[in-house]
């Protein structure tokens, strides 16, 4: 098999678009396919300042690298969630992901909140992702970014969107978007650049850019049973789910309503934040109580 643009020995045959590529010219393909997908959402901007939140896991740093590679300038933020060995080897490849592209590295533990996620029973992941999203965003506020980056892939958002809609979770649903802009000035924008990347795409670009990246799960993690329907759909009809995620842009969406949490002052939907509900499980010896 040879590459379709320069004739080498091709590593790669992408079915969605009928190609072969070599390493080269599939690094050059993979930048230049999330540079239009920037460019055709406006999902983030060169002279903003921009957070990058990353796991050490591949979609992540391969954004990271990308961005990188496409003259963004960022700072990095890595949440470390007390998970052992997992959340320290994480931690490691982020650093060298750091040293490699000369970028900050910010970290926060979420123990500085008075828990780590072995502590948590029961729904580990909706808390954890929860309290993601709330350091994520006060975290970036805090220090002046003005938009916090996601390494969310198109299997991710088109497994959300089916999951929630199966669930009848359809105002969540609605977030699923190449980027959120504030609705307030307490949160900060939100930009998912690998909106329409697959996670295909970019663990080619990690292994043969060579990028640092954790390989295994989270011990956490539940079996991806809604992305195995998109695997399986994307299988069968090759180009689905970029297809899929495209077209949840083309829908009609109502403003947020803006309430603020009693205990912590962040956006809030009720009373009390769900960030902080968590926190009150745990020991009061924490940030803001
Ligand atoms: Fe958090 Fe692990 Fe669940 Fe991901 S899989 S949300 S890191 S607990
Ligand atoms: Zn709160």
């Amino acid at each position: 098999m040879k590459c379709k643009k320069c004739g080498k020995r091709a590593v790669t045959s992408l079915r969605a678009y009928r190609l072969s590529l070599c390493g080269d010219c599939y690094l050059d393909f993979y930048r230049r396919l999330v540079e239009r997908s920037i460019n055709k959402y406006k999902i983030l901007k060169k002279e903003e300042k921009i957070l990058l939140a990353v796991s050490g896991g591949k979609d992540s740093s391969a954004m990271a690298s990308v961005l990188s590679d496409l003259g963004f300038e960022f700072e990095m933020l890595y949440i470390d969630l007390g998970i052992g060995d997992y959340s320290k080897e994480s931690k490691e490849k982020v650093e060298e992901l750091s040293r490699i592209l000369s970028a900050k590295l910010n970290v926060v533990e979420l123990k500085e909140y008075g828990f780590t996620i072995p502590q948590v029973r029961g729904r580990v992941c909706s808390i954890c992702g929860n309290a993601k999203r709330y350091i994520m965003n006060r975290f970036a506020r805090e220090n002046g970014f003005e938009v916090v980056a996601t390494g969310h892939t198109a299997e991710d958002i088109a497994s959300f969107y089916l999951k929630n809609i199966a669930g009848n979770q359809q105002a969540f649903a609605e977030k699923l978007l190449p980027r959120i802009e504030p609705f307030d000035a307490k949160v900060v924008a939100k930009a998912r650049p690998l909106f329409e990347i697959s996670e295909k795409e970019n663990m080619l670009y990690t292994i043969i850019k060579g990028i640092p990246f954790k390989s295994g799960e989270c011990p956490y993690a539940p079996k991806p049973e809604w992305k195995e329907i998109v695997y399986d759909i994307e299988l069968r009809k090759p180009g689905f789910t970029k297809n899929f995620v495209r077209g949840l842009l083309n829908r009609d969406r109502k403003p947020m309503e803006t309430r603020y949490c009693s205990i912590c002052g962040e956006i809030s939907s009720g009373e009390v934040c769900s960030f902080c509900k968590i926190r009150m499980r745990f020991s009061s010896q924490s940030k803001g109580f």
